[in-house]
């Protein structure tokens, strides 16, 4: 059985501790792999080694860390296959999703900060005479820590621009899918990554996560997970004065309005809500529909939410793969039962789905619609992530505004209508860091990405997380 290893200074290491946590295939229930169970002196390790590096990788020319990015774009597309197959294997998710979209994704990211790198300027401006300029200098080392549901495509996500703005990395990906970081450590020295630049520590969230969180020498940290580990490391990380990036969970609606483009509308709003096993963080799982059309779109939606059979993620033609491991997926089936007991009718799914051959045990569930729930029970107001979603009537564009808003969440939504007034007035209203209109998942990566109200605290994307992590100096030179 293959053992991973940690990546602390160009090399990979064993734990400290010498123990290792167990690393299951979703689509079968087997153990199929063991990971460090580091703690924190593996990250003690790992900031020595960015200390010692951080500076020479903080003076090197963009163009130089442009390149070096470039490169290991190019070796994840060659490896590509490699790739897609553990995060596959390490995720759930069906084959052809890692090898269309995570993987290239991943790819896309080192390479969107390498051109950013290149182009990244700072601010000046003149006052009398007084000529103003922004030195914008690396933080120095930047915790990066990222969850399951996107594995390679979030790590990368956040440790490019990082790379970019010539800080070293101390990352941690999800103990629940660490395979396709590990594989990644491979590439590192290849591309051209001097020792120490990025250092890959495995491990659980306490064990070696909150020792990151809580290094006095990491001065920022980018985090995407769940809400509740939000909150822990945004009391634990301000008493330090550190820089924080949070993105988190979400509760997101999908509107749809009677004069909607019916077909098209159909089709995004399933996409939107099963997705990866509705295991998205922008997935719509709150779906509420003008009253005109109601009936006929909620059995539109059904009848095709019934296509999405659930089978081995290795086979091509397998539509929804397995859930990402049994503890999730029994949360997920509670919140089935809770959605019942709070008076819902499941329209559709409701159970684990048993596939057979090797993924009879596996972590499957039918892809779920729920009707005849209030906005304020549970079901409505809990982040589930999983294949499920609630559907229900509304009637004006103000009770649709209010639905919206209803949670404590503010991370995503869409809203399908062919009247583009409306669809201002409710990007406009609506309590959300982004507003899909007729479409969903539309990424430019230029664009401002992340929540307001418990989705998260400040955003990525684009030039804005070169900004988070560089610290800004003004110098003001008196012009005589
Ligand atoms: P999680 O919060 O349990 O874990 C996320 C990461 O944090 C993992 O690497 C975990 O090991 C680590 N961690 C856990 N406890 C920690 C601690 N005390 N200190 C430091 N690190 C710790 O989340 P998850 O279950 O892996 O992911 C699902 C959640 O992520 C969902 O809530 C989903 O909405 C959210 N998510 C948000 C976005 C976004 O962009 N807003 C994107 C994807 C997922």
């Amino acid at each position: 059985m293959e053992k991973l290893r940690n990546y602390i200074n160009g090399k990979f290491c064993a734990p400290a501790s010498r123990k290792y946590l167990e690393n299951v295939e979703p689509a079968t229930g087997r153990v199929y792999s063991l990971i460090p169970d580091s703690d924190e002196r593996d990250v003690q390790k790992a900031v020595d080694a960015a200390s010692a590096a951080k500076k020479a990788w903080g003076a090197t020319e963009p163009e130089q860390r442009a390149a070096i990015l470039n490169r290991l774009a190019d070796l994840i597309e060659d490896n590509l296959d490699e790739f897609a197959l553990a995060e596959s294997r390490d995720n759930g998710k069906p084959l052809w999703l890692s090898k269309a979209v995570d993987i290239p994704r991943a790819a896309r990211n080192f390479r969107f900060y390498a051109t950013a790198a290149a182009q990244f300027g700072s601010e000046s401006s003149v006052q009398g005479d007084v000529l103003n300029y922004t030195l914008r200098k690396p933080v120095g080392i930047a915790g990066c820590i990222s969850p399951w549901n996107l594995p390679l495509y979030l790590f990368s996500w956040k440790i490019a621009p990082a790379l970019a703005a010539g800080c070293c990395v101390i990352a941690k990906p999800s103990e629940v899918t660490p395979l396709t970081a590990y594989l990644l450590c491979r590439l590192l020295k290849k591309a051209g990554f001097p020792d120490g630049v990025v250092n890959i520590i495995h491990g659980n969230g306490p064990g070696a996560g909150a020792p990151i969180i809580e290094h006095k020498d990491i001065p920022a940290i980018s985090f995407t997970g769940g809400t509740a580990t939000g909150e822990w490391i945004a009391r634990t990380a301000a008493p330090m004065f550190k820089k924080l990036s949070l993105e988190l969970g979400g509760k997101n609606p999908t509107i749809v309005f009677d004069d909607c483009d019916f077909e098209t509308t159909v089709r995004g709003v399933v996409r939107a809500a099963f997705a990866n096993q509705g295991q998205i963080c922008l997935c719509g799982s709150r779906i509420y529909v003008q009253r005109g059309i109601y009936e006929q779109f909620r059995d539109a939606f059904v009848e095709k939410v019934q296509t999405l059979t659930c089978g081995d993620p290795l086979k091509p033609k397998t539509k929804q793969g397995a859930v990402v491991s049994e503890s999730h997926m029994e949360k997920v089936l509670s919140y089935i039962e809770l959605a019942q007991e709070e008076g819902g009718t499941v329209l559709t799914g409701g159970k684990r789905a048993r596939v057979s051959g090797r993924c009879k045990e596996g972590y499957f569930i039918e892809p779920t619609v729920i009707e005849g729930l209030t906005a304020t029970c549970r079901t409505n107001q809990e982040e589930i992530f999983g294949p499920v979603c609630t559907i229900e009537a509304f009637d004006t564009e103000e009770e649709a505004v209010q639905l919206a808003n209803s949670t404590k969440y503010g991370l995503a939504s869409s809203v399908w209508t062919s009247d583009l007034n409306c669809a201002h007035r409710m990007a406009a209203n609506i309590e959300a860091g982004i507003v899909w209109i007729n479409c969903w998942l539309e990424r430019d990566l230029r664009t401002p990405f992340g929540g307001v109200k418990h989705s998260g605290v400040g955003r990525e994307g684009g030039m804005i997380a070169l900004d988070f992590f560089t610290e800004p100096t003004n110098v003001a030179i008196k012009v005589n």
